[in-house]
């Protein structure tokens, strides 16, 4: 394996120590506790995990958690007067609905009611109009993740050729526009994409957020270059249940010069990212300076 293994959980523990450390500043100096609120509604075992934990972690960095979780059947109404609720509570800085939503309910109508303000999922349509045009946002966690991992690695991104494999709202187009905002050359390659191998193959950076388990080999990698995997796809091998990201980490490893594994690289950063955010929001929300290397 020649590649050097970014390793997420790591570099994850670490942008929330330096989230703690502004929280603790934020109480001791200005009396100010970060409040993020996290609404789940219904009942999906993989959003209530993901609610758990990014409550656990919540608390952990010193911040106040909210949880409302709402019955499946939850009017469209009631959901919005939440919504509306969070938006006018002072304590609280950052609101996530989790997604998906149950069908009854217009997901796009949900994030949209939410203040940009307090958008840390960075999914209202002003942020992604605001990220669009380069100016401040709040940025969708898992891209922002993978950008603070790449900046780690690279120093400056300037002028290197990036591709991103998919264009989802939420991971592919946002990523994109980070890469661009940071002066990368990009390529957003999707299902419809001719040749994609020879579109990979010409990267210096590859960040794969398809859905599809290790569809990138090695030989589409250009040797030296870095392969973010968001990518995280459940499959059965030997018999046993797996982990796997979209990029074959194996044979990847042996050209990639960086590379995240799956689990344990772009994962651990997603909910680190969360808590960055909301703390960004409380400073803003008050007119003082951001913390420095927790946003784009
Ligand atoms: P999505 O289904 O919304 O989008 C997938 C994209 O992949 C689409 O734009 C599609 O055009 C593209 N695609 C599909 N087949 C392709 C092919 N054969 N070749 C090239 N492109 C193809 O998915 P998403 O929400 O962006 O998530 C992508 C992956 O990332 C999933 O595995 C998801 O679980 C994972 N994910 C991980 C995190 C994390 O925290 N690590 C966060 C979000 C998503």
């Amino acid at each position: 394996m020649g590649a050097q293994i970014i390793d997420g959980k790591a570099f994850a523990a670490k942008v929330r120590s330096k989230v703690g450390e502004h929280v603790t500043s934020l109480k001791a100096d200005h009396g100010i506790t970060p409040g993020l609120a996290v609404v789940l509604v219904g009942e999906d075992p993989a959003s209530q995990v993901y609610v758990r934990s990014k409550g656990k972690m919540t608390t952990e960095v010193g911040m106040k958690s909210v949880e409302h979780k709402l019955d499946v059947a939850t009017s469209e109404a009631d959901l919005l007067a939440l919504i509306d609720a969070l938006n006018n509570d002072d304590s609280i800085h950052g609101i996530l609905v989790q997604l998906p939503l149950p069908g009854h309910l217009d997901e796009d109508l949900v994030i949209n009611a939410i203040s940009p303000a307090k958008d840390v999922d960075g999914f209202h349509i002003s942020n992604v109009g605001l990220l669009g045009t380069g100016q401040k946002s709040m940025v969708p966690c898992t891209p922002l993740g993978c950008l603070m991992m790449l900046r780690e690695h690279h120093g400056s991104l300037s002028g290197l050729d990036a591709v991103v494999i998919g264009r989802s709202n939420i991971v592919g187009k946002p990523m994109a526009q980070l890469l661009l905002g940071d002066s990368c050359t990009v390529t957003i390659a999707h299902s419809r994409t001719k040749d994609l191998q020879d579109v990979v193959r010409r990267a210096d950076i590859v960040v794969a957020a398809v859905g599809r388990p290790e569809m990138v080999p090695g030989d589409w990698i250009k040797k030296g270059a870095s392969v973010i995997d968001v990518g995280i796809n459940r499959i059965e091998r030997d018999g046993k249940n797996k982990l796997v990201g979209d990029v074959d980490f194996a044979s990847c490893a042996e050209v990639a010069g960086a590379i995240t594994p799956v689990p344990g690289g772009v994962g651990p950063m997603t909910i680190a990212c969360l808590l960055a955010n909301t703390v960004t929001a409380c400073c803003r929300a008050n007119g003082l300076a951001e913390p420095e290397g927790l946003t784009a």
